[in-house]
């Protein structure tokens, strides 16, 4: 399971970090593809992006990087509203407290004093544990965004059902308490569990809470331990890390639409060898017959995405020696991008003139999807008492 926020067309940092591993993954595993559609209206991309208009162009680029229906789901949330009952559902159980932490440190404004801007890292644990997705591609900086889902299961399973070994683990947590913390957390479950003494239950609970030292999954494990647990409703999720290079923007930083750094994946020959050509380069080569280092120069990280072997050593050579200019070292560059280009421009124009058949894609990936979905909260309610339907 995966998603992204309808942001329009995607460039070529999204096709190396993420859509050539996505289309790769189709053929390895059962694969969830959602555009997220209320996650752009908890957590603005750009200020005035709207998302109906760039859900298409979402979704042709997807296509046309070779995301494929006939392997993949394909969807958009807002057409699977179980998203939203999943998310309520679990809002019942997920404290406060995790959300202000999962949003520590990020920027307040007054657009984001929302609980849809506090909310979204539930509603993102909802997207991914109503598929009971066993593994979600993700990059090294988003798996704080797993953590979070696995702990939202972890307690779930805690409160409406069990973890698999859970016994085991729930003791391994017991002696990571330390022997003498140990010793009063399981007197304090005896005394709960075999005489149902109250005083002893909330004593173990503030004992559980106080630890600092312990991770969360340990601690909703001891809080679990206390009253027992038995089934596993919501399977934990794993991050899939991916081989995701960081791709460098036109100005050397991040490629980030809104820092107008990109090359977009239908930017036309043209504008691909413009933008390549006004690229600046390592500040030493001042003029032609200075020499320069690669490792100063953006054109250089572009080259090691795109270039094979040979024109790497002949770049870096050549730059080091002076033996070559700047415009001579990105002309390669230039065709590598458009002859990486051409196969998805030509698929995403078919998918253009068919707006249709995009929107058919989409509107049979929802059903596909609601299917699952549906199984996965019919669970859910009946763990949570919701029985009467
Ligand atoms: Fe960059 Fe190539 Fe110029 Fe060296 S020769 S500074 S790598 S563009």
């Amino acid at each position: 399971m995966s998603g992204m926020r309808p942001t329009g067309r995607l460039h070529l940092g999204h096709y190396h970090g993420v859509l050539k591993n996505w289309a790769r993954l189709q053929h390895e595993y059962e694969c969830f593809f959602c555009i997220l559609d209320w996650h752009a209206l908890a957590v603005p991309v750009l200020p005035g992006i709207d998302p109906a208009e760039h859900l298409m162009d979402m979704a042709v680029d997807w296509l046309a990087a070779g995301v494929s229906p006939s392997s993949a789901t394909l969807f958009v949330q807002s057409q699977v509203p179980e998203h939203a009952e999943m998310h309520l559902l679990l809002s019942m159980i997920c404290p406060v407290s995790w959300l202000e932490r999962a949003q520590g440190g990020r920027e307040r404004s007054r657009e984001r004093d929302t609980y849809g801007y506090l909310g979204h890292p539930l509603l993102q644990a909802a997207d991914i544990l109503l598929y009971r997705a066993g593994m979600v591609p993700v990059g090294a900086d988003r798996i704080a965004n797993v953590e979070f889902a696995r702990d939202v299961a972890r307690r779930f399973n805690h409160l409406y059902g069990g973890e698999e070994g859970f016994e085991e683990r729930a003791e391994a947590a017991i002696r990571r308490l330390g022997r003498k913390t140990a010793k009063l957390y399981v007197s304090l479950r005896k005394a709960y569990q075999q005489q149902g003494d109250l005083d002893a239950l909330r004593t173990a609970q503030a004992l559980v809470q106080e630890q600092q030292t312990i991770t969360l999954g340990d601690q909703e494990r001891l809080y679990g331990y206390l009253e027992g647990a038995a089934r596993l409703v919501l399977p934990e999720p794993q991050a899939l890390l991916g081989d995701t290079p960081q791709m460098v923007g036109l100005d050397g930083g991040r490629m980030s639409r809104s820092l107008a750094n990109a090359i977009y994946l239908r930017d036309s020959p043209a504008s691909v060898e413009e933008k390549v050509r006004r690229m600046p380069t390592d500040p030493a080569r001042a003029h032609r017959s200075d020499p320069g280092e690669p490792a100063r120069c953006p054109v250089w990280q572009l080259h090691q995405v795109h270039s094979e072997p040979a024109v790497l050593e002949w770049c870096a050579q050549g730059c080091r020696s002076a033996g070559i200019g700047c415009l001579e070292c990105k002309a390669p560059l230039i065709e590598a991008i458009k002859a990486t280009l051409a196969p998805l421009q030509e698929r995403a124009l078919d998918y253009e003139q068919n707006p249709d058949m995009v929107r058919s894609i989409l509107a049979d990936g929802a059903e596909h999807a609601r299917d699952e979905a549906r199984e996965t909260l019919q669970e859910v309610r009946q763990a949570m008492g919701l029985k009467y339907r």
